[in-house]
């Protein structure tokens, strides 16, 4: 059984100062302490050792880098899957709003229907859309 007390200094590295998660519940508590005027950032012993989860009181564990690593891998990765998905969406519902502002057999008001529809709320009232595709069509008249 290896001693844990032979190499402290390694044990030391593994762990994320002042990050504990709870085994039971998941609960996680990270004990940081920046404080200015003692030009200090990080964590102090005090705030290393561990104590019981507020939840259920099991004595919380040390949260390694790799653990933690991992964490923050797997929620990029929602993040990154979110993110194409909605950038799918977002690119065909342009598409759909640019296909019936460029179609020309519309009059103006049915364009401006169907875009709202698409849109599913008003952004501006109806009649401020008109105004503004009328000024547009005056100014690439002239
Ligand atoms: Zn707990």
């Amino acid at each position: 059984m290896p001693d844990d007390t032979a190499v402290p200094d390694l044990y030391r590295l593994a762990f994320m100062p002042g990050c504990f998660r709870c085994p039971k519940c998941g609960f996680q508590l990270s004990k940081v302490c920046i404080n200015p005027n003692l030009d200090l950032i990080g964590t102090r012993e005090e705030d290393r050792q561990s104590e019981p989860c507020p939840n259920d009181g099991t004595m919380l564990v040390h949260v390694t880098y790799k653990e933690q690593l991992e964490v923050y891998a797997d929620r990029l990765k929602e993040e990154f899957e979110r993110f194409d998905t909605y950038q799918t969406a977002v690119k065909e519902f342009l598409g759909e709003v640019l296909a019936v502002a460029r179609n020309s057999s519309l009059s103006n008001e049915a364009r401006i229907e169907k875009i709202c529809e698409a849109l599913r709320v008003e952004i501006l009232p109806r009649d401020s859309i008109k105004q503004i595709i009328d000024r547009e069509q005056q100014e690439a008249g002239k």
